[in-house]
């Protein structure tokens, strides 16, 4: 497997100006007196974790600023809460610092100030170069608000650029989405990132299709979807490195791959989850019950669990599988279980899996099924992870 690639710190934004049909992620519909709130408190947050030094010594390789919408704060909000990170964390010198943004969100003058800020890669939810299908989906804004967005990050001094593009949307066909791909490719972005549209409990979309008003997704054209994407993305220039995602060579984000390659992430802000050395734990989902932790100074973390080596080498297996070079199997530890080898031999079987000298992976037909590999894989151990009180969080110190 590709190694582990360092510490990174993730920080969620969890607002947004509106919520798009499909989304189901926890946030808040952005205020002013709400986001000056939530500032303070995520500033509180760095300090506690700052006086815990979970990194020890290490300086961060990644900060990634997600969410909600990161760009519903100001650029010079998102300025202080940069320097704050740096200053309590360390970052290494050749370190990415992500920022995602609504491409209606921005202007030159913030975009000019995030980069002289240190933000080296910004990442805009396209979605869609279709100006309907951005509609039909609830999603705010327009194609040219894309089309702008990415000349003036250029000009201000971004290189790493992302944009992000949904297929299965309803009302979309094989050839807006073939159009779709062609025009992001033209504005030359570093990264792409191509999600199928999932129907999630609990949205608008739900609703409009248990109404019948939107047809639910098709997923044999959402498969003709995400091979059509990699036919004319590699024939532009990008390689897919995982399920969802392609670069430039040089561009996957440093951030994805530390998430599925085992590296180690603090995650601040409301609803955020962290994993170190072995120990998942996450902040509660709720901004109110958040900045009241934070007003008391205690970590707002809700749930905690200790993997087991079983476990953790399980779960590095099932995330190694979503990069397209696989994993190698001595490498991750998981030889060591009988059980998961077993099972990798089985999807070897059936063509699910494929081996490719020392590495293992998803074959171009299994890609489709990684949900499912995922879940067989971590049936085939029998879980003994455990419970850990809330706030138990170990504290190091940072050496010397
Ligand atoms: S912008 Fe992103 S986080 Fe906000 S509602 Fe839309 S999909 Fe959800």
């Amino acid at each position: 497997m590709t190694q582990a690639n360092g510490h990174g710190l993730y920080l969620r934004i969890p607002f947004c100006h509106q919520r798009c049909h499909f989304c189901a992620f926890y946030l808040e519909i952005h205020q002013t007196r709400a986001a000056e709130e939530f500032l303070s408190s995520l500033l509180s947050e760095v300090r506690l974790y700052g006086e815990r030094h979970p990194f020890g010594p290490e300086p961060l390789d990644s900060i990634y600023f997600g969410g909600g919408t990161p760009t519903t704060l100001t650029p010079q909000q998102l300025t202080t809460v940069l320097s704050a990170a740096r200053d309590t964390f360390g970052l290494a010198q050749d370190a990415e610092v992500s920022v995602e943004a609504h491409p209606g969100s921005v202007t030159s003058e913030g975009l000019s100030q995030l980069r002289r800020a240190g933000f080296t890669r910004i990442s805009f939810g396209a979605e869609s170069m279709d100006q309907d299908e951005l509609h039909r989906v609830g999603r705010p804004g327009s194609v040219l608000n894309t089309v702008e967005a990415v000349r003036a990050a250029r000009e201000a001094g971004f290189i790493d650029i992302n944009l992000d593009l949904m297929y299965g949307l309803p009302g979309q066909t094989i050839e807006s989405w073939a159009r779709s791909l062609r025009h992001t490719i033209a504005l030359a972005p570093t990264h792409l990132s191509c999600y199928a549209l999932t129907v999630e409990e609990g949205t608008h979309l739900q609703t409009a299709i248990q109404r019948g008003t939107i047809a639910a997704p098709d997923d044999a054209l959402q498969n003709e979807m995400d091979d059509l994407a990699e036919e004319i993305l590699n024939r532009a220039g990008y390689s897919r490195y995982e399920i969802s995602n392609y670069s430039r060579p040089g561009f996957a984000s440093r951030h994805n791959r530390l998430h599925w390659t085992g590296g180690h992430y603090l995650g601040l802000g409301p609803s955020a989850q962290s994993y170190i050395e072995g120990r998942r734990f996450g902040n509660v989902s709720n901004l109110a019950a958040y900045n009241r932790a934070l007003r008391n100074r205690t970590l707002p973390v809700t749930e905690c669990e200790q993997l087991t080596r079983a476990d953790d080498i399980c779960e590095r297996v099932v995330f190694g599988l979503r990069m397209t070079d696989g994993i190698s199997l001595k490498d991750t530890g998981a030889m060591a279980s009988a059980a998961l080898t077993q099972k990798v031999d089985d999807l070897m079987a059936e063509e699910i899996l494929e081996r490719s000298g020392e590495r293992v992976r998803l074959t171009a037909g299994g890609r489709r099924y990684a949900d499912s590999v995922a879940v067989a894989l971590l049936a085939s151990l029998e879980s003994r992870r455990h419970g850990l009180p809330p706030l138990d969080f170990q504290v190091r110190q940072r050496e010397k």
